[in-house]
């Protein structure tokens, strides 16, 4: 399990040091903005979204590492899915963030490095803010999300 734990570190270390997909899309069919003041953490989303599915994702964010690693992974993780497989990922990594002792589901992939947040449940909202804007995002809504 030690070993697991150190791979799971450093995917979120490595996805923090070198996020992918960080920056922004010039014509951005979806986009929105989340923030999470218990931590500090805001980003910004921008989704290209195309016959129902996200061809591109981009953001920007000014936060810890965690939050920096969850959007980097859920880049990586949405890309080419459909809203409904969007939906589906996403309800997999909340339970994922705060059901204790259930594993990680196989179809979680690389998201599943996030798992060690649900200890610390004022991380819980480093990760998922990604997911909730996300979320804002494809419903098309214009109000910022906040965690709080
Ligand atoms: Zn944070």
């Amino acid at each position: 399990m030690t070993e697991l734990s150190d791979l799971y570190r450093d995917v979120i270390v490595d996805h923090n040091r070198r996020p992918r997909n960080a920056g922004r899309l010039d014509c951005p069919t979806h986009q929105a903005e989340g923030d999470n003041p218990l931590c500090g953490d805001r980003l910004r989303l921008f989704v290209d979204l195309q016959d129902d599915r996200i061809r591109d994702l981009r953001f920007e964010n000014a936060g810890c590492a965690i939050s920096t690693a969850s959007a980097s992974l859920m880049s990586e993780a949405v890309k080419g899915r459909s809203r409904a497989e969007v939906q589906a990922l996403f309800e997999s990594v909340h339970r994922m963030l705060t059901e204790h002792g259930a594993a990680p589901a196989a179809s979680l992939g690389k998201l599943a490095a996030l798992a060690g947040v649900r200890q610390y449940p004022a991380r819980v909202k480093c990760a998922s803010l990604c997911w909730h804007t996300l979320n804002a995002a494809l419903a098309g809504s214009a109000d910022p999300v906040t965690t709080e």
